[in-house]
């Protein structure tokens, strides 16, 4: 499998620092609001990636983080009256009803910040022994001069960032450059804070997800993810820490997934065209808006708008339905008088399956996955519907394929409908009326079965029932 480094600027042939095992950390929410479009993006990439890593025999371990304390959950919370626990803890739950929506396997390691206080401390407490931290009047500083790698992810070096900034730069923190980062911070006034040798405060953000990287899977790990805003300065600044501290590299692999856009223009709170997921998922199932995510290859820009998001809707009611109309062939098929033939299917199959990993083998395209997939829906489409004599099993294994494929890709099909008993007794009573020509009574029933919420039709297999 090749993947885009950020790191090499190129497409890479993945090999993991152990055979067999990958250790993937993504960059998680900051859980001070429901996630909207932009954050859902990061969660269905690379929990796709993570589906497909085992799809392909790797023993995968995730951790993807919750930062439950830094400016934005303080101001919240004082905002709400709430405890900055509280108000975290609320919306970690939330998080957890989206993103179990969006079928976002949860994460092996999902540690808070909060809870990850002592190793914090440690990793600080190794970067000024090592002569890369300092302590000032209002925290503990990275010093990004005494790292001469410092900025070899994103392209920037020290003396542009810093040209021409002056003092403005230093944001009224007590820092020796300006483009040094905080990595403690000294309490402020009605702020949550920790003992620490430096006095009681809080960390910054960039040193937790160092420090659960390292605590949940080690010095180096694989793969690090998230969004393409987060390359400077929270990813760069993780890397200087990380090394600065290992003496290792921190990430073999770095993968950031492109923006979203709404009506071409950036999505963003001040403009008003921001989406949460939960609003959206009002008026669309989450599997909607997870198909709709992944018809991009992941380092794409999207273009989100409601039109698109209803052409999502019916590209994913074909594959539905292609299911539902396969899945009823089969319960009809008795195979005792009748005479089948295959048709070819199983040969389509292994052709879906090897365009589907060529394609995620290619930097998890997943645009080109999804066009696999629609083929494949097209072949059993004909086979289910053109034919009349199309071998059951060979049908049975191809639906188990494409349902594999969607597994991969996290698109789970709802199961078929349980249809209550009393539905299907008045089904059976309708078809007896027909064979008795009392096409009144067979009527009425319909009515009935269609008040109650679900629709009969009549296709060569007999009577088809679904909710309506
Ligand atoms: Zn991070």
């Amino acid at each position: 499998m090749k993947i885009y480094n950020t790191m090499t600027r190129q497409k890479e042939e993945f090999v993991p620092v152990e055979a067999g095992k990958v250790k993937i950390y993504v960059c998680g929410p900051t859980v001070y609001d429901y996630f909207h479009l932009g954050n859902a993006r990061p969660f269905i990439t690379f929990d796709t990636l993570r589906r497909y890593l085992e799809y392909k025999g790797y023993k995968v371990t995730f951790v993807q983080n919750f930062t439950d304390i830094d400016d934005k959950v303080i101001n919240r919370a004082n905002l709400q009256h709430v405890s900055t626990k509280d108000l975290s803890e609320h919306y970690i739950r939330e998080y957890y009803i989206d993103a179990d929506g969006l079928n976002v396997e949860r994460a092996d390691f999902q540690p808070r910040a909060t809870d990850t206080i002592p190793e914090i401390i440690k990793m600080i407490q190794t970067l000024i022994d090592k002569g890369y931290a300092y302590v000032s009047d209002d925290g503990v500083y990275f010093s990004t001069h005494k790292f001469p790698e410092y900025g070899k992810l994103s392209g920037y070096n020290v003396e542009d960032l810093e040209e021409g900034a002056g003092n403005r730069a230093l944001n009224g923190e007590s820092k020796q450059h300006p483009s040094d980062f905080a990595l403690w911070k000294r309490k402020k006034e009605g702020e949550p804070y920790w003992e620490s040798p430096w006095g009681e405060g809080r960390p910054g953000w960039h040193i937790e997800c160092s420090a659960m990287a390292f605590k949940y899977l080690g010095e180096t790990i694989d793969i690090h993810g998230g969004g393409q805003d987060l390359v400077f300065p929270h990813h760069e600044n993780e890397i200087a820490q990380s090394e600065a501290c290992s003496g290792h590299v921190f990430a073999k692999y770095w993968m950031h997934n492109g923006f979203i856009n709404i009506d071409n223009a950036k999505m963003a709170k001040s403009k008003g065209n921001f989406f949460t997921v939960r609003d959206l998922a009002k008026h669309y199932d989450y599997m909607v808006i997870r198909f709709f995510m992944l018809n991009c290859q992941y380092r794409s820009p999207i273009n989100f708008s409601r039109d698109l998001l209803n052409a999502a809707q019916t590209g994913w009611e074909r594959i539905v339905t292609c299911i539902e109309n396969a899945r009823f062939y089969l319960d009809q098929a008795t195979g005792q008088e009748a005479v089948y033939k295959k048709s070819g299917l199983a040969d389509k199959s292994q052709a879906a399956v090897r365009a589907f990993e060529t394609a995620m083998d290619d930097d998890l395209n997943t645009a080109d996955a999804m066009a696999a997939i629609f083929d494949f829906v097209r072949d059993i489409n004909t086979a289910v519907v053109e034919e009349d004599d199309q071998d059951p099993e060979e049908l049975r294994q191809a639906l188990a394929t494409l349902l594999k494929l969607l597994d991969v890709l996290g698109l789970k099909i709802p199961q078929s409908g349980a249809i209550p008993e009393e539905i299907t007794a008045l089904v059976r009573e309708r078809s007896e009326a027909k064979v008795q020509h009392n096409y009144q009574l067979a009527d009425d029933i319909r009515t009935k079965i269609e008040a109650a919420g679900y629709q009969v039709e009549d296709t060569p297999q007999g009577p088809k029932v679904s909710a309506k």
